[in-house]
Parts: structure tokens; C-alpha cells; sequence
């Protein structure tokens, strides 16, 4: 009998990922003789991992952080939206040993914003904190729907300069700055609000954002989706803002890998019910 073809996540750490669940309900639903796994990996131990995929009967990856950018030079082909944003968060294994990279995350959460909340993001002022991986997929696709401005803030200030400067080359008609601080995004005068840095993801993280800058005009996004009410969330939710956790993109990010590796359409609902349950 054919062993099972596997899948998995790699990055570190990655013990509460939610995406073996909603992948092996989607293979066992489909009947696909699959099985998706967790790889915690150290940086040392990246290369060799990524060498012996064929070997080691691995048809595709999910990349988390902290190896989404550093994944690149291993690959022999990128898909153009990989290439626009820079970042890989899925790998296909194909030809024997051939890996090519690809990135669902701006996809996945343009799919929930626009999709699903009904977020047009054309014309709209837009404020993200996060230069990282998941920023810059998110990034690149609203600047696809021609917002009027896209306002950055980062810890690391280089990075969100290199993200703007990124944008500006390959986008036009919308205004790209960077902020010094959370109060120099201007989110009183914006529509959206993304959070992509990880703060909020631990009970004791405090709210980024200073409850004088949240209002009722505003959606709130964040990336963040466990817990599934960060104090960003509650905060905007008292203020009247809309507002959404990451659930979604986490979703539709996994359900646009699942088509890469398999070819088929993924199964939404039974991939949601596996992500809620678990929630
Ligand atoms: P990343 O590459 O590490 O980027 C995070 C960025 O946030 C880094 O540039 C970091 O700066 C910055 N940062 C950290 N603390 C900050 C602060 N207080 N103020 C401003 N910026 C700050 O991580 P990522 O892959 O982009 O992921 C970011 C978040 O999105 C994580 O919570 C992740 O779980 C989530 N995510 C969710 C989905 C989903 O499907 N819902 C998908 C991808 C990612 P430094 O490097 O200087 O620390």
C-alpha cells in the first residue's frame, strides 16, 4: 500500500497551530490518502529539512514565522504574488524535487475582508501596524484594490520604510507613508485598521493602540485569531468600531493552499468546523 502523502507546517514554535486540524478534515472528508503534520524547526536545521522533502515523502508546507522570507533562496520558482510580497507561507512539491513557493495570506484575508465583512477597500485610508511576512501580503493585496493611502507603523522603523518604498515601485495612485508611532498613523481619519504584529497574541500583552484613536467609522482587523477577542478587538467593540479576528484569513489562506497541493476545491465548511471546534 502507498504510504500517505505528507503535508505540514514548519516554523517555530508552532505547538497551537490550527492548521493540522482544518487540513486532515479536509483530507479525510475528500478521502485523499494524506496526513499534515506539525515540523518545529530550528534555523540550523532548515536547509537540510527543506533538501529532503522528496525524500522524506513531503508533497507541501505551510511557512510560519520566522521562515516565511528566509524559505526564498531554496526555491526554484516563485509565483508572482510570492515575488510581490516577498514572503512564501506555502510550497508545492512538484516534478520530483522541484519546490515552488507561493503566498495565500494576502488572498486569504482579502477573501474574508472583501468577501465575507463586505470591506470594499477602494478609495478607503488604511492604517496597519507590522512590517513582517503577514503584513506585507496584506499590504500587496489591498494595494491591488486601490485604497487611497496606506499608512505603516512598525517597531523596526527600517522595515517599514522598505515595505512602503516596495509598494510605491509597484503600485500607483496611492499614497504610501510610514509612521513613527501608533499615534502617527492618523487612525481617527481612517476606514481600516489592521493589526499584523503579533502583540495580543499572549493574555499579558498590552493594547497597542491608545482607545482615543478607535471609533465608529472604523473596521478593526486583526490578524490575531486566538484568543479570539484581543484587547484591540474589545477596546474598538466599545467604541463602536466593526471589527474582526484573523479566523477567516486563516481559513481561506489554508483552503488556497489546499487547492495548490491537491488540485481539488477544499472543503469549507468542514475546514471552518474543524477551526471553530477547536477554538
Ligand atoms: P513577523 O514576520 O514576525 O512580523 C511581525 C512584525 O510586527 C515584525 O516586523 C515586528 O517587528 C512587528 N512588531 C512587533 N511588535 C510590534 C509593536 N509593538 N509595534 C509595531 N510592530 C511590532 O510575523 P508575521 O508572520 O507577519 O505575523 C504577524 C501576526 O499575524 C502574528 O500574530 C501571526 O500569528 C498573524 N498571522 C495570522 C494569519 C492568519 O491567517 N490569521 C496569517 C499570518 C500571520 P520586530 O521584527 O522588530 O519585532
Amino acid at each position: 500500500m502507498t504510504p500517505p502523502k505528507i503535508y505540514g507546517l514548519i516554523g517555530y514554535p508552532i505547538k497551537h497551530s490550527l492548521s493540522p486540524l482544518m487540513h486532515n478534515a479536509a483530507f479525510s472528508y475528500l478521502k485523499i490518502s494524506a496526513e499534515y503534520r506539525l515540523f518545529p524547526l530550528l534555523k540550523e536545521s532548515l536547509e537540510d529539512f527543506l533538501i529532503s522533502l522528496t525524500q522524506n515523502n513531503i508533497h507541501g508546507l505551510n511557512i510560519t514565522i520566522p521562515y516565511k522570507e528566509m524559505v526564498i533562496p531554496f526555491l526554484d520558482d516563485l509565483s508572482d504574488e510570492a515575488r510581490l510580497i516577498g514572503a512564501v507561507n506555502t510550497i508545492k512539491v512538484s516534478g520530483g524535487d522541484r519546490l515552488e513557493g507561493f503566498n495565500t495570506d494576502g488572498e486569504g484575508f482579502l477573501k474574508h475582508l472583501a468577501g465575507d465583512l463586505g470591506f470594499n477597500p477602494q478609495d478607503k485610508a488604511i492604517a496597519v501596524i507590522g512590517a513582517g511576512g503577514a503584513a506585507k501580503a496584506v499590504c500587496v493585496c489591498l494595494s491591488k484594490k486601490k485604497p487611497k493611502a496606506i499608512n505603516i507603523y512598525d517597531l523596526d522603523k527600517n522595515k517599514a520604510a522598505l515595505l512602503a518604498r516596495n509598494l510605491k515601485t509597484n503600485f500607483n495612485g496611492i499614497e504610501f507613508k510610514c509612521a513613527d508611532s501608533i499615534g502617527g498613523l492618523n487612525i481617527g481619519k481612517c476606514d481600516l485598521l489592521v493589526n499584523a504584529a503579533p502583540v495580543g497574541m499572549k493574555e499579558t500583552d498590552p493594547c497597542l493602540v491608545d482607545a482615543k484613536f478607535l471609533h465608529g467609522r472604523l473596521m478593526v482587523y486583526d490578524l490575531i485569531y486566538n484568543p479570539k477577542e484581543t484587547r484591540l478587538l474589545s477596546l474598538a467593540k466599545e467604541k463602536g468600531a466593526s471589527v474582526s479576528n484573523g479566523l477567516g484569513m486563516l481559513l481561506y489562506q489554508g483552503m488556497l493552499s489546499f487547492k495548490i497541493w491537491t488540485g481539488q476545491d477544499a472543503p469549507k465548511e468542514v475546514m471552518q468546523k474543524a477551526l471553530l471546534g477547536a477554538l
